[in-house]
């Protein structure tokens, strides 16, 4: 099946809010969806998501240690 509907899905691994609770992310004036699992990656480790979200590869890692 292609996607022609734009249907909500992670940015990082592409599950559905059928399988996944999503996060809604307001960003480059558009809607970014994230899962629970995958919201750490994108505060600690952006880059990881370079060629997912656009400009992850520019977005700054959170620089607190716990
Ligand atoms: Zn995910």
């Amino acid at each position: 099946m292609t996607a022609t509907t734009k249907v909500p899905v992670c940015a990082a691994c592409d599950r559905p809010q059928t399988e996944v609770p999503l996060i809604s992310l307001a960003y480059l004036n558009t809607t970014l969806w994230i899962c629970p699992q995958h919201l750490p990656v994108l505060i600690h480790n952006p880059q990881m998501l370079t060629g997912r979200i656009p400009g992850a590869e520019n977005m700054k890692a959170a620089d607190h240690q716990d």
